[in-house]
């Protein structure tokens, strides 16, 4: 398994658990240090299109114990009513709690919202996601069901001889049917170590600022602010959006600015727009930033992770392109991996829902090409 992030720990757990002996290699020192360790942590039954709904569904399950309240509004102006009611309505064919608030409504629940606000989509239980808890749990569970991982151990070559993978990554050279690339931005990067044919994937950096609350807010009342995304008038989609974190506002300019595999950076502008945009829907006059970051999110060009098996490749596998949406997508994906890989069977809540495993293939149609757009 290559990468520990979300992915390549949540597929190990599942991959040992069912008996296969799994060796997961991390290039830096410690896990999680890049877009899973940078998320907004927010679970999201309406986010992505329908195949990343259902991923995130069927994930449901193994997030529970790692999830708190904390209810989503897309909120937009006049010229987006229409199309924030189609969206709902969309929205219940998955999700049946999803409602329409008109403007009033929706500054009921989030005071500073401007007084142009003039509808929203409201979807009640999405939720905060405890990540770093969750990816412990997947590790541990690792680690129990005999895993090893190898810290400071980037992959710099993969040779394929005779049924088995030679991987040579940090100090470590090791043996494998078997190569899982879970290795986020660097995904397209590890598969051409394999000789793979890439499958174009798109790192785009997404910023985050936490901002300083006003003094003379109720700290209690803000604690139970939703997640508030903001629609543009003129698209579906967002401009950014905020939520409240120990020590602030996270807001986001909700960027994705195109960018090599990296150590992402925040730039002061993408932070400039973010609170710009908030200003744009809320009331809130924010005098000082205490922090940021910026983390790369990675893209498929149909924006639907992948979990197969290369087409032309022997025993290369993918399980990349989580996007946006990675941390409650994780356990889905990593089921899929562990049936595709393993013995297991093809996850029942993901054959209820209609999702098979050529939806998430490496080779599906669509796959390559232009990004489409999505958010
Ligand atoms: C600002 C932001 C907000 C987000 N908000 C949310 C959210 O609210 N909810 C949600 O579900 N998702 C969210 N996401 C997306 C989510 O964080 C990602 O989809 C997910 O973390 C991807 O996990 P990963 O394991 O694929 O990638 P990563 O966590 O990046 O892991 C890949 C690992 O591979 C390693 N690697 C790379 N090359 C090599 C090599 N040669 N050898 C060994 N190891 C290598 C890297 O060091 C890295 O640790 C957000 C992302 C960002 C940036």
């Amino acid at each position: 398994m290559i990468g520990g992030g979300i992915a390549g720990v949540s597929a190990a757990a599942r991959l040992a658990e069912q008996g296969a002996s799994v060796v997961l290699v991390e290039a830096e020192a410690t896990l999680a240090f890049h877009t899973t360790g940078r998320s907004a942590a927010q679970y999201l039954e309406n986010y992505g299109n329908d195949e990343v709904r259902k991923l995130t569904l069927a994930s449901k399950a193994s997030l529970l114990p790692f999830l708190g309240p904390r209810p989503e509004l897309m909120v937009g102006r006049e010229p987006r009513v229409e199309a924030l009611k189609a969206q709902v309505e969309h929205a219940k064919t998955l999700v049946p709690t999803t409602e329409f608030l008109d403007g009033d409504q929706a500054r009921e629940i989030l005071p500073i919202l401007r007084p142009e606000i003039a509808g929203a989509l409201w979807e009640p239980d999405s939720k905060d996601i405890d990540v770093a808890s969750y990816h412990q749990n997947f590790v541990q569970r690792f680690r129990a069901a005999d895993g090893t991982i190898h810290t400071s151990a980037p992959v710099r070559s993969l040779e394929r001889t005779e049924g088995s993978w030679r991987v040579v990554a940090g100090e470590h050279t090791l043996a494998a049917p078997v190569v899982v690339n879970a290795a986020g931005a660097w995904g397209d990067r590890i598969g051409e170590l394999a000789g793979a044919q890439p499958l174009g994937l798109h790192p785009l950096r997404r910023t985050i600022a936490i901002a300083a609350i006003p003094e003379h807010f109720d700290a209690d009342e803000v604690r139970r602010w939703p997640i508030t995304a903001f629609q543009p008038d003129d698209r579906s989609g967002m401009i950014g959006y905020c939520k409240p974190e120990p020590g602030g506002l996270l807001v986001s300019p909700a960027d994705e600015t195109p960018s090599e595999p990296c150590d992402a950076k925040p730039e002061e502008h993408d932070v400039a727009l973010g609170l710009h945009n908030l200003a744009a829907f809320t009331t809130l006059e924010v005098r000082h930033v205490r922090s940021t970051w910026a983390g790369l999110r990675t893209f498929t060009s149909d924006r639907t992770p992948v979990s197969g098996y290369d087409p032309a490749v022997d025993g290369f596998y993918w399980l990349v392109g989580q996007g946006g949406y990675g941390i409650h997508t994780a356990d889905a994906l990593a089921q899929a991996t562990a049936a595709n890989i393993g013995d297991a069977a093809w996850p029942d809540r993901l054959i209820e829902l209609g999702l098979t495993p050529s939806h998430v293939a490496a080779d599906r149609p669509g796959l390559a090409g232009p990004l489409t757009d999505g958010y």
